[in-house]
């Protein structure tokens, strides 16, 4: 969405087709919240066809891609007939991955999109209301599968809720256990030790218990193994990681994990015609040769990218190399407390208001550079 509103902006004479799985799009790093319930969808999400509305060459197609034919430059659909295209844009996004762990796609609820946010949301509530008639401990036990972002900022939206829950359903907050099971040996190992000791700290105050070292083995539908160790629990929250959309592998591209190492300006290597941006691509950071991890961050960035070198090339200009800057790191730990590792203007480590309130700006901001001024402000 964010390459076709460059493109619109950069003069370009062609007809665009954006093909969107939804009639709305959502701030994806806002979904923990919508599961959670400390927003609601209508807060993080916005009408596509709406934004390009006056845009003449730009045609909103609401449908699912199903595979991409790169010999015959078509991109087939769930409910219409193929598109030929000449130039591709792919950033179809990630998918939950459960790296084969028995029973994590049955028992474990992933946080991808709206529809499983509000699912893993459902089923929650339903668990802790259920508790009143059932008196079963397991029914407010919850268990996060993964101390990446996604579960750390989730938890923090669940410890800031459970108290108005409690009220809610009527169960005792101080019976409700949290626990976080990873299987790497830090949690938030992005961030500086004391940075992430202090996060650590902050949901260990709020009853929250972090298991490290502990490699998930299997999910069953109410208990967690690690090897011989079982948790038990009536929630279980998959967010271990993610993959690229499985339309990468379905479509026969050279990839690992669905995400596909592009050229150095996001074309794809022997398809000229073909960007590939987001979590299904993947670009090596030239400081250390890895690739760099997906983030929203470095998908705004290759999605300018992508938007002014398809533009040369309509234009019968050479494509620039893509150069990512990173500014930081920001995690929430709930509504109005984060923490953040800033690379602006020097190195800045915040922790606390003053890292939520840098983390709500930067979704303002992404919000405001998609859509316009009243969606930010929740007008529409
Ligand atoms: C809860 C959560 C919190 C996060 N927080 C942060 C953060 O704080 N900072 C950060 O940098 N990153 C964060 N991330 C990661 C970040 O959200 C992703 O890296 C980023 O959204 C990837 O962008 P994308 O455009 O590749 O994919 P997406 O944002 O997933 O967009 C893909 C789009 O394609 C659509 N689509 C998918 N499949 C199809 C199909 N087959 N046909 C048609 N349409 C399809 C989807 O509906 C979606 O609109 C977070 C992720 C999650 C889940």
């Amino acid at each position: 969405m964010r390459t076709v509103k460059k493109l619109t902006g950069l003069g370009v004479d062609a007809q665009i087709v954006l093909v969107n799985k939804n009639p709305y799009h959502y701030q994806t790093t806002e979904l923990h919240e919508v599961a959670a319930g400390t927003k609601e969808p209508a807060d993080i999400t916005f009408d596509v066809a709406r934004t390009f509305a006056n845009k003449k060459n730009v045609q909103v197609l609401i449908d699912e891609v199903i595979r991409i034919d790169q010999d015959a430059k078509s991109v087939e659909l769930k409910n219409n007939a193929p598109l030929q295209y000449d130039y591709l844009v792919n950033s179809l996004g990630f998918e939950s991955e459960t790296f084969g762990i028995k029973g994590a796609n049955e028992n474990g609820w992933p946080i991808v999109d709206i529809d499983t946010a509000l699912a893993a949301r459902k089923h929650l509530e339903d668990t802790l209301k259920r508790y009143k008639s059932s008196h079963d401990p397991n029914d407010l036990r919850i268990i996060v599968c993964g101390a990446g972002f996604t579960s750390i900022e989730y938890i923090g939206e669940l410890v800031y809720r459970m108290p108005k829950l409690a009220k809610q359903y009527g169960f005792p907050l101080d019976e409700v256990k949290i626990e976080c099971i990873e299987a790497g040996p830090r949690i938030l190992g992005m961030f500086d030790q004391n940075l992430s000791q202090w996060g650590v700290e902050y949901l260990e105050k709020k009853g929250v218990n972090f298991h490290v070292s502990t490699p998930i083995t299997e999910v069953k539908s109410n208990a967690v193994m690690s090897n011989d160790q079982e948790f038990t629990a009536n929630t279980i929250i998959w967010t271990t990681g993610v993959r690229g959309s499985h339309v990468i592998a379905d479509s026969g591209y050279d990839q690992k994990r669905n995400r596909v190492v592009v050229a150095d300006d996001l074309r794809v290597n022997g398809q000229p015609d073909q960007f590939l941006i987001g979590d299904v691509s993947g670009v090596a950071n030239p400081g250390n040769g890895r690739l760099y991890p997906t983030t929203a961050q470095i998908s705004i960035a290759e999605a300018d990218c992508a938007a002014q070198n398809l533009a040369a090339l309509l234009k019968g200009q050479p494509t620039k190399k893509f150069v990512f800057n990173a500014l930081g790191t920001v995690c929430s730990l709930g509504p109005k407390v984060g923490i953040a590792s800033i690379d602006m203007f020097g190195h800045w480590n915040l922790k606390g208001w003053i890292a939520g309130v840098a983390k709500k700006l930067i979704a303002d901001r992404s919000t405001l550079e998609l859509t316009n001024i009243r969606t930010m402000l929740g007008n529409d």
